[in-house]
């Protein structure tokens, strides 16, 4: 990102979120439509479905871009069924055109939120999950997506590749999202213990009696 340090743009979210977009890209190179059409590590979903999210994500968070830069509301999505639905929609196309699908989406998102001045990166927005937050929280939630799902695809980095900033900041916030009382104290090497808050596989993860912890839900 060549956009200069203000306190308003969200620099290192934003090379996060650049970082994720080319381990995902990175990811999708040479898959094949039967590696394309294999199971993900989510209930439920083929690497298609996971492609298919993100590229749907990059266009639900340029749309609270575009809201942010023109003041006009324009949601994530219509409806959680209507996300669901372009999922769904989405897994059913040939891997080639999610890819492209992905990329594209990926850049026209990168470019609207470089185009976002000190001003409009404070303009408030409400997200999927009904939270008012300032657009500038975007980059975290854009970041979160393509970090954690390009280690879902499962053909290239784990989590003890990420940027260990980033990983600390996503275990404060699955943390603050699940409850902190929800979840119990574990021990781990803090990549481990960050795939085991998320819900994903992980390894060495154990109670405070020593014991394996029990995996969480998948957070998506
Ligand atoms: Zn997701």
């Amino acid at each position: 990102m060549n956009t200069p340090d203000t306190p308003d743009t969200p620099n290192t979210a934003l090379a996060w979120v650049a970082e994720g977009t080319a381990l995902c890209a990175k990811a999708l190179e040479g898959l094949d439509e039967t590696a394309y059409a294999a199971p993900s590590p989510l209930p439920g979903w083929t690497r298609k479905h996971v492609v298919a999210h993100l590229a749907g994500n990059a266009e639900a968070v340029g749309n609270l871009v575009r809201w942010a830069r023109t003041g006009v509301p324009t949601p994530m999505y219509a409806s959680p069924a209507q996300r669901a639905e372009a999922i769904e929609a989405g897994a059913g196309l040939p891997g080639e055109q999610l890819t492209v699908w992905f990329r594209e989406s990926a850049r026209a998102l990168a470019d609207a939120m470089a185009a976002l001045t000190g001003d409009q990166w404070r303009a408030e927005v409400v997200t999927a999950q009904g939270r008012t937050v300032p657009v500038s929280e975007t980059p975290w939630m854009r970041s979160r997506e393509v970090m954690v799902h390009a280690v879902d695809l499962g053909t290239g980095p784990g989590f003890a590749d990420l940027p260990e900033a980033f990983l600390a900041e996503l275990r404060a916030d699955i943390l603050a999202r699940r409850g902190r009382d929800t979840v119990p104290a574990v021990h781990g090497s803090p990549a481990e213990i960050t795939a085991y808050l998320a819900g994903r596989p992980c390894t060495g993860v154990t109670t405070t009696d020593g014991l394996p912890a029990e995996p969480l839900t998948p957070w998506l």
